[in-house]
């Protein structure tokens, strides 16, 4: 059997989030490119559908190039400068004009209005039929090879395409690293990031769903202040994800077994805590200590952790010895515990690892090794923490990618 070869302007490889915003913004550089998006699955855009729990995180409202690029555990510094040409501002006026309205949350995040991915992917598979953009699924690019100028790529069905530029848009894809490196690239191994904590602890069992507003938590040697939530298994919500994503490398190498120091009331150091429970000793010695939670720590986890304290249900503020304060005060500021491994956080994750950035021109995209290929997405050695970054990535990788292409 003999398949025709055919040749075209652009190649994006990868039908996923940066694969298709890519193309879209080659399409409207130079309307008379021939473009196609080479996607392996018989499922573009899979996992823009499952993002955000189905309501795709789109982007986050903040706006400063210097202040966004900290949301970025890798590829902050390269991010920073492409942030002043292409930011979530530019991404939510881009939906804007497409007929996709994005809502903010209170903490930040951007949704489209319609709290739906759905949404997401009607915006750009009409905008890509609009534009002539082919896209082909079922194409599982196995070999890339340069030849002069021409890319040419060599699908699993045996089927060839050329290429006059070529933006690899594979995301995290292990396999897509070994074809990367054979056209001269190192691959930052991959390791996930933006998980949550296996914890078996007396502390949490049975409070799974308790959520608390603010809490610092401590692991090796990094800090996050923020939002937790107990799970069946152990810990979760934006305090442990950001904690993840800036400890992904140093847990991968500890197999995830480290320890985790919680403090449940966010502000307060022990001597500081210990003086706050004197006063309130002091003040209402005949209240029992159970009655009513401090911090507006949720009432089961303040049982738990006076439990915890060896503080039992009848001891009033009078009756806490000089010992249980202590410990109380230890309880509350300083809970040690140990995590037992990891699990995926079903609403977002990612790798982080990918296409080495020193190999990468920051100002187009383009590899530094061979001219004509670009990178956008995942596939680079850049994350972020939980909240849209990792989106606005692709949007803002895949736009200059596309700004930069010599068409
Ligand atoms: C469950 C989940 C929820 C998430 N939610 C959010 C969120 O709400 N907000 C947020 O900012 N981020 C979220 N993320 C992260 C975000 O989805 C990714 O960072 C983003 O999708 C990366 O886009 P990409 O185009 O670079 O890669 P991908 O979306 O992974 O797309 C790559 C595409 O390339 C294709 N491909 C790979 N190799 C080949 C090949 N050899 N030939 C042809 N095609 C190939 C793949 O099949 C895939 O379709 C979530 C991730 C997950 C897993």
């Amino acid at each position: 059997m003999s398949f025709s070869t055919q040749e075209y302007d652009i190649v994006i490889l990868g039908g996923g989030a940066a694969g298709f915003f890519g193309a879209l913004a080659c399409a409207e550089k130079c309307p008379s490119a021939q473009i196609v998006i080479l996607e392996k699955t018989r499922q573009p855009l899979a996992k823009v559908r499952v993002s955000g729990g189905g309501r795709c995180n789109t982007t986050h409202s903040c706006f400063i190039p210097a202040e966004l690029k900290r949301r970025y555990p890798r590829g902050s510094l390269f991010l920073q400068a492409l942030f002043h040409r292409f930011q979530p501002r530019d991404t939510i006026e881009w939906f804007e004009t497409r007929g996709v309205d994005l809502k903010v949350e209170k903490d930040g995040r951007m949704f489209p209005i319609t709290d739906s991915s759905q949404t997401i992917i009607d915006c750009f598979q009409n905008e890509a039929k609009k534009k002539g953009i082919e896209i082909r699924l079922g194409m599982d690019v196995i070999s890339i090879q340069k030849n002069d100028s021409i890319f040419m790529l060599e699908c699993e069905n045996k089927e060839k395409i050329l290429a006059k530029n070529l933006l690899v848009a594979t995301g995290s894809n292990p396999k897509s690293h070994v074809l990367i490196k054979t056209l001269g690239h190192t691959i930052i191994p991959p390791v996930p990031s933006l998980f949550t904590f296996h914890i078996e602890d007396p502390r949490l069992s049975g409070l799974a769903g308790v959520t608390i507003p603010e809490v610092t938590v401590q692991c090796l040697t990094f800090k996050e202040t923020g939002p937790l939530l107990i799970t069946h298994w152990g810990l979760s919500g934006p305090a442990i994800l950001r904690l993840s994503a800036w400890a992904a490398r140093e847990l991968h190498a500890v197999n995830y077994s480290a320890e985790l120091k919680i403090q449940w009331v966010a502000g307060f150091n022990q001597e500081e805590m210990r003086l706050h429970l004197l006063k309130i000793k002091k003040e209402t010695p005949s209240k029992r200590i159970m009655a009513e939670p401090l911090f507006n720590l949720p009432r089961q986890l303040w049982e738990r952790l006076l439990h915890y304290a060896g503080i039992g249900h009848e001891v009033r503020y009078s009756g806490l010895s000089r010992l249980a304060l202590l410990k109380l005060c230890e309880t509350l500021v300083a809970s040690k515990m140990l995590v037992k491994g990891k699990s995926i956080h079903k609403e977002e994750f990612v790798s982080c690892g990918g296409v080495n950035l020193d190999e990468v021109n920051p100002r187009t995209m383009q590899s530094l090794l061979c001219p004509g290929l670009y990178f956008a997405g995942e596939v680079l050695d850049i994350d972020g923490i939980t909240g849209g970054f990792n989106f606005q990535n692709a949007w803002t990788t895949s736009w200059i990618a596309a700004q930069s292409m010599n068409l």
